[in-house]
């Protein structure tokens, strides 16, 4: 694919997540439906905890990623075989790493994504101040379900849901309807303080 065409598809995707959320990431990479599928295999998985660790890992490996290209023209992209995970090309060395990935899945939600992914890391800061998310109205009794339900530890009141990949978890199990809705914020969402 041309280098403009590469950077508009890119600027387009940048533009939906902040507009939308990560859309991309939960409905059209192929490498997140991949590990989404694995992850409903009904295992244990490690808490949604983690967030704390895999967001600021995921930024060391993306600064890990642009000093190797900018100080020795390294591109560590492409030694890992990311472009080909990409691509679903199983045929290079890069399906050793991603098998690791896609075996991890199984036990963590989402591991690609969530510590390496470095568009994940780019969309991640984009939607972190985005338009339409999924909010919490003054119709929500606070019984937590949607908490403990999500894997990524995003479904708080205040969460930004920059972490968010729309699995839709929440919304599934929330027991009142039009308690949460996935809308801009002046039409769903009441600030705990506008309500007491
Ligand atoms: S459970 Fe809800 S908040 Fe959590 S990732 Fe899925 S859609 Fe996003
Ligand atoms: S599951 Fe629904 S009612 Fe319960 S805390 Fe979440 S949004 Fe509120």
């Amino acid at each position: 694919m041309p280098v403009a065409g590469m950077i508009s598809g890119l600027l387009l995707i940048i533009v939906i997540s902040f507009l939308f959320g990560r859309v991309f990431c939960g409905n059209i990479c192929p490498i997140g439906a991949l590990q989404e599928i694995l992850s409903i295999i009904p295992v244990h998985k490690t808490g949604s905890s983690i967030k704390k660790y895999s967001v600021p890992f995921r930024a060391a490996v993306f600064a890990v990623f642009l000093a190797a290209g900018l100080l020795f023209s390294i591109s560590l992209f492409d030694i890992m075989g990311v472009k080909d995970f990409f691509h679903l090309n199983f045929a290079s060395f890069s399906v050793l790493i991603f098998s690791a990935f896609l075996a991890a899945s199984v036990f963590i939600y989402r591991p690609f994504c969530r510590f390496i992914c470095p568009y994940g890391l780019l969309l991640s800061l984009v939607s972190a101040p985005g338009i339409y998310k999924f909010r919490r109205t003054d119709k929500c009794i606070e019984c937590g379900k949607c908490e403990k339900v999500c894997p990524v530890d995003e479904a708080k009141r205040d969460d930004n849901k920059s972490e968010c990949y729309m699995c839709g978890r929440c919304m599934e199990v929330c027991p009142v309807s039009g308690a949460l809705v996935y809308s801009r914020k002046k039409e769903g969402f009441i600030s705990p303080e506008k309500k007491n």
